[in-house]
């Protein structure tokens, strides 16, 4: 099936206000199948032109249709639109796999959970509540919770249908009107994400996505004067010009970076339950995640074993044509596969390489693979330690007691996700608290799971929380009303 069969949309234009417009020059930029370096096809190249006339027509939603929507109906068209979107799984997952090379199985969970995001949220909408508040005599005061307006929402290539769910779900449900950007290395999800919302009735405005480069589109809509609000998720350089954006116009953002989480082993883990997702918990989309378990502390008594097993694992992971659904596909693009290589090579150099997975024979040269390697006896200050690689890369950290494993789990500069393999209860509840994440996961590891966990970060892996209901607050503003009555 070509591309265009599958998508039912001219990929060249961009969404505006209800209707699909070739942007200004009428530029396009390549769409690259990873799995095999080949183009494949052609997303506009926004402007500001688009982008000023999205901001404008999300804006005109707000004092319009859109705006005066309740929110019982609001709730409606995002259940229209979770529908649609599970109508249109299997399509979407095939585009995701061809666009950004994700193993086909891996592609259909977040065709799925896209779907799943708009139905929580939908049925989210009308659970939105302002509370009561016991004030002076004579007086009634309560809280109102008002969308913020016109949301720009900016997201990466790595889960592009579930971190679009969990932002233009929760904006919307909450009344807002949003100008989504998408990675320009993953825009065709976003491109039918539109097509599927306009099908399920949602007022013209109230979605617009404008795709293009980062430097330019992300840019212009960052720091929009006619922005309210911005959420975005990506790589800490981008996140700070995005928040400087935001202060120019003093408006609030939620910021997720991504971080270098610490998956940790005590000596009574069950391991038989946990060598599986200790491993998975960072493999997945080829370690091309934010909460990947990317380090694993593994106390002294089971430090062999584990070491051990996290090998056995290793040297059967196959990398292969995202088509295939092999463990591993390849990496987004060129650019990320020489990143993830040249820390590879540095670890080669200096740490203890442990294993490698394989490279299945048909994966193209062309294509943009690495293997997925596992480096042991690390020290937690090497670099291999300390930065986000965002690829198929762990280190094997040993520790010898509690306090040094929450040293080393606290000890860099981001803070997403934690787990935690024990039995002792006692430990599972003092590490929960004592843990620097966002998120801490006890016998089991959400890596990108979990629409109705509240879930970001502390330190540099950012701020706010994107979803579960909690989202729904991030895209609120409270307003305070106060009435003398006598
Ligand atoms: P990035 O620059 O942070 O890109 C994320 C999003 O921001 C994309 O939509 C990008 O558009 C846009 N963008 C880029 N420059 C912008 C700007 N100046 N103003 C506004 N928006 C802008 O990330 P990347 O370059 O694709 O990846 C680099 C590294 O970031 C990765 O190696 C990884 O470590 C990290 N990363 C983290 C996550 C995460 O989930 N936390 C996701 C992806 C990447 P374009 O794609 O069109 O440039
Ligand atoms: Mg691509």
């Amino acid at each position: 099936m070509t591309l265009d069969e599958l998508t039912h949309i001219d990929a060249t234009k961009v969404f505006v206000n209800g209707a699909w417009i070739v942007p200004a020059g009428g530029q396009t930029l390549p769409v690259e199948n990873p799995s095999t370096g080949e183009i494949i096809g052609q997303i506009g190249r926004g402007t500001s032109t688009e982008v000023d006339a999205a901001v404008a027509a999300a804006g005109a939603a707000m004092e319009g249709d859109w705006g005066r929507m309740t929110a019982t109906e609001r709730g409606r068209i995002l259940m229209k639109m979770s529908a649609l979107t599970l109508a249109r799984a299997e399509d979407l997952a095939m585009i995701e796999t061809l666009d950004v090379g994700k193993p086909l199985d891996q592609s259909r969970r977040d065709s799925v959970a896209l779907a799943r995001y708009l139905e929580f949220y939908g049925g989210g909408a009308d659970k939105l509540m302002g509370t009561t508040i016991p004030y002076q005599d004579g007086f009634t005061a309560y809280t109102l919770r008002e969308p913020h307006g016109v949301c720009g929402v900016i997201i990466p290539w790595n889960y592009p249908m579930q971190i679009l769910g969990r932002g233009v779900g929760a904006a919307l449900a909450a009344g807002n009107a949003v100008v989504l950007k998408p990675a320009e290395d993953a825009s065709l999800s976003s491109l039918v994400f539109a097509a599927i919302a306009a099908e399920a009735g949602l007022p013209a405005g109230a979605l617009n996505v404008v795709t293009g480069l980062g430097t330019d589109v992300g840019a212009t809509l960052s720091g929009h004067a006619g922005i309210h609000h911005l959420s975005f998720t990506g790589s800490v350089g981008t996140g700070m010009r995005i928040q400087e954006a935001a202060a120019r116009n003093v408006v609030p953002v939620t910021l997720e970076l991504g971080g270098k989480s610490p998956h940790i082993v005590f000596d009574d883990a069950d391991l038989d339950k946990a060598m599986p997702v200790l491993v998975g918990a960072c493999m997945q989309n080829a370690g091309q995640t934010c909460s990947a378990a990317s380090r694993v502390l593994v106390q002294r008594g089971v430090y062999d074993e584990v070491r051990r097993r996290m090998i056995g694992i290793y040297e059967g992971l196959v990398v292969g044509p995202a088509i295939g659904s092999h463990d591993l596909g390849p990496l987004v693009s060129r650019k990320q596969q020489q990143i993830v290589q040249s820390f590879i090579d540095r670890g080669k150099q200096e740490l203890t390489l442990a294993a490698e997975g394989q490279m299945h024979p048909d994966a193209a040269p062309d294509g943009h693979f690495v293997l997925p390697t596992l480096f042991s006896e690390v020290a937690p200050d090497h670099a291999l330690a300390q930065q986000e690689i965002f690829g198929p890369v762990q280190v094997l950290i040993p520790f010898d007691d509690e306090a040094e494993a929450l040293r080393i789990a606290n000890g860099t500069e981001y803070g997403l996700v934690a787990g935690l393999w024990t039995r002792d209860g006692a430990r599972q509840l003092r590490m929960a608290r004592k843990l620097h994440s966002g998120q801490v996961f006890i016998n089991n590891y959400g890596a990108g799971g979990g629409i109705e966990l509240p879930f970001g970060g502390i330190g540099k892996s950012g701020h706010g929380r994107e979803k579960g209901f909690e989202a729904l607050y991030g895209f609120t503003r409270v307003k305070t009303v106060t009435v003398h009555h006598g």
